[in-house]
């Protein structure tokens, strides 16, 4: 992070944001949703995402109050969205594509469904690793994926680096999420390209030797069992624990920030790209360029306690409690290239 990331949102900004936010979880299906009519002067974009609504609205109300620009969202799966564009092809209604991980939006670009974009506003305000060097993606958000535990349970000097965790000291007292998430797929896929395969095949065997409980099926329960005792570490999003602590300011659980003096914190993005067959390919980069301009990379980002990829952003207050932190500055891509690796190594350390 950048050492001015830390100015504190505007108390009343702040509560306009959690007060219009349910925050419902990422993770869970959603049906289609779409915003309330706005004068069609300006057309009508259609972003297929993978953001469900309430992190969106916001910021697309404000786009097509400024612009006229209507946006229809429709929300599914990662994987069901790129598999929709591609078999919809030339005549797919898709302009935009909003996923979670650099690992889905790697996919998409394999696929062959995003169009390159060469935008000096998007470069400028898109850090080179957190965007595909062919500008078919750029990241909107950053989510810090890193240790957790109750600083008065787990003293922190006990704490150092992911790899450290695979020590016998921690047989029983570590917690992980499932390996079927795509967001611990990409962070063993950070793993191998720092560490390489071997290395990273006996840190994932010593993860699995240490658990304390099977594997967790989504972030939150992780950090529940945090906080009651039944794990002493974990690794999860950051952004689920700013969810618990708006909900229980008592919450105990805090992050510790990961191999400080060395790779520093896995961060992954939320991003976006614009869809090759798009019909008004100007438009869609034009609202991509927007979301990562500075008042909307606040809000974006403070929607669901996440840090804006665009540096010298505040953050929300939640957030910018936890401190500063030095992110692993690997380039993204490595997700999605490495992520069939990541996977195979998961499987052999026995991580379900
Ligand atoms: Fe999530």
């Amino acid at each position: 992070m950048t050492p001015n990331r830390l100015l504190p949102l505007a108390a009343a900004l702040a509560a306009l944001f959690l007060a219009a936010c349910a925050r419902p979880a990422e993770d869970a299906a959603a049906p289609d949703a779409a915003p309330a009519a706005a004068p069609p002067i300006g057309g009508t974009l259609v972003i297929y995402s993978e953001r469900r609504y309430p992190f969106l609205e916001p910021v697309f109300k404000a786009y097509t109050a400024q612009t006229g620009i209507r946006i229809e969202t429709r929300v599914d799966g990662a994987d069901a969205l790129i598999e929709r564009i591609a078999a919809e092809g030339a005549t797919t209604p898709a302009d935009l594509l909003i996923t979670v991980d650099a690992g889905n939006l790697w996919q998409a670009a394999e696929r062959g469904i995003l169009r390159n974009i060469a935008s000096p506003v998007l470069e400028a305000n898109v850090p080179a690793n957190l965007r595909d060097a062919e500008g078919r993606w750029f990241g909107l958000s950053e989510r810090a994926r890193t240790l957790m535990h109750v600083p008065e349970r787990v003293d922190a000097a006990t704490l150092s680096t992911y790899e450290a965790l695979a020590a016998p000291e921690w047989k029983g007292r570590l917690c992980l999420r499932s390996s079927a998430k795509v967001y611990n797929q990409s962070l063993v896929a950070t793993m191998i390209e720092r560490l390489g395969a071997e290395a990273t095949r006996e840190v994932l065997k010593g993860w699995v030797a240490n658990l304390a409980a099977p594997p967790f099926a989504d972030d939150t329960l992780l950090l529940r069992a945090i906080a009651a005792g039944q794990c002493e570490v974990g690794i999860t999003n950051t952004y689920y624990l700013g969810r618990l602590l708006q909900e229980d300011p008592a919450f105990p659980v805090r992050p510790f920030w990961v191999d400080q003096g060395g790779a520093g914190v896995h961060v992954n993005i939320s991003g976006a790209g614009v869809i090759a067959h798009s019909d008004r390919p100007a438009e869609a980069q034009a609202l991509l360029e927007w979301l990562s301009g500075e008042a909307v990379q606040q809000q974006f980002a403070a929607l669901n306690f996440e840090y804006p990829v665009k540096p010298g952003v505040a953050l929300d207050p939640i957030v910018a409690a936890w401190g500063e932190f030095r992110a692993d500055p690997v380039d993204i891509a490595v997700a999605g290239r490495r992520q069939a690796e990541a996977v195979m190594l998961m499987n052999e350390a026995g991580w379900r």
